[in-house]
């Protein structure tokens, strides 16, 4: 008989911790840049009802193995029912015979394997020395970005900067949390004080001019995921070494979009995390270098982090398990 688990945004977040998110992230872009591991074309669809966005992600990573698919997109008029605007689930398939194996939450998972893969950039990226973190957004993904980015480097201080400053006291109060002086500077101090900068925002134009951004900075543009979104100026990624999670999302839907638009990169430029991971690609090579990673958000990394969930969820007695006759 068939057992199918089932496992809640509850149960999803009592059983996977940053920690393993990183690990999880960080093996699959590994899988991918070698060849064992690969994402599927990405539907993405307008629903023409409720203003939906609606859409699938989906991969195999045969080093697991691992084969899934993360099902789900953004309702805006949900926040008024009191339900998250982003809405998705992830469903784990048998590699071995197609069969369903699990339904899991894709919430905080997302939240969760996205704050992992900036973390993993700046773990592999990042000079050893970076003490300032700057942030620049604070809606619900900054809070995961920040906690997952202080576990790499010893830093020392967090400098944030929100298109909406009302936002900003609850990225602070997570920095108080973890022991960190927190200081709302505007983008050009933003730039003159930080090694490492996250940007998780949605916006349209760029937030972050080259000019504001010192040599040896590591900044990781995880905001930008579909056409049309940017965060930063493409002057940057032509004077930075260029790291992504997959090149074809990345100068499609990803920041570099804008970059290879005007022509100021080509996409043989960009180099994906996964072979600085594996050792066939130096990464940072010097204390001056800018390095940038384009985080688009690839299905494999919501497989990958299910997988744990589904693991931790049965094994804390948290997973729900079904089983057809
Ligand atoms: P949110 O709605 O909670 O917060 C949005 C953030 O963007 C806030 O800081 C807000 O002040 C700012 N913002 C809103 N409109 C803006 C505009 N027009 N110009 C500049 N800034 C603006 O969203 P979130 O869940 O924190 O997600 C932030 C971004 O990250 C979104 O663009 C989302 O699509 C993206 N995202 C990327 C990945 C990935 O894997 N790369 C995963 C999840 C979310």
């Amino acid at each position: 008989m068939a057992q199918i688990l089932i496992v809640s945004e509850a149960a999803c977040a009592q059983a996977v911790s940053a920690a393993a998110a990183f690990d999880a992230v960080r093996d699959v872009f590994a899988a991918m840049a070698s060849g064992k591991a690969r994402n599927f074309p990405v539907v993405r669809e307008a629903l023409g009802y409720q203003d939906a966005l609606y859409g699938f992600k989906s991969g195999f990573d045969a080093a697991a193995p691992a084969l899934g698919v993360k099902s789900g997109g953004f309702w805006p008029g949900n926040m008024a029912k009191g339900l998250t605007n982003h809405q998705s689930t992830i469903f784990l398939f048998d590699p071995d015979t197609g069969q369903l194996q699990a339904l899991v939450g894709g919430n905080y998972l997302t939240a969760i394997r996205t704050a992992a893969a900036s973390s993993v950039s700046i773990a592999h990226l990042a000079r050893k020395d970076a003490r300032v973190l700057g942030m620049v957004g604070a809606g619900h993904q900054s809070t995961f970005q920040l906690r997952a980015a202080v576990a790499q480097r010893q830093f020392e201080k967090v400098v944030a900067w929100n298109p909406h400053p009302d936002m900003l006291p609850k990225l602070g109060a997570v920095a108080a949390e973890l022991g960190l002086p927190f200081e709302a500077v505007n983008r050009e101090d933003l730039g003159a004080q930080a090694d490492v900068i996250i940007t998780i925002t949605s916006a349209f134009e760029p937030l972050m001019m080259r000019d504001w951004i010192k040599p040896g900075t590591h900044i990781a543009c995880m905001g930008t995921d579909t056409r049309g979104k940017q965060e930063v100026d493409p002057a940057l990624l032509a004077a930075a070494t260029v790291f992504t999670d997959e090149v074809a999302q990345s100068i499609t839907i990803g920041e570099a979009q804008h970059a290879i638009a005007q022509g100021l990169i080509t996409a043989d430029q960009i180099t994906p995390i996964g072979a600085v991971i594996n050792g066939t690609h130096p990464g940072r090579t010097s204390d001056s270098e800018i390095t940038l990673f384009d985080g688009t958000g690839v299905g494999l990394q919501d497989i990958a982090v299910a997988r744990v969930a589904a693991e931790q969820a049965q094994n804390l007695g948290v997973a729900q398990i079904v089983t057809l006759g």
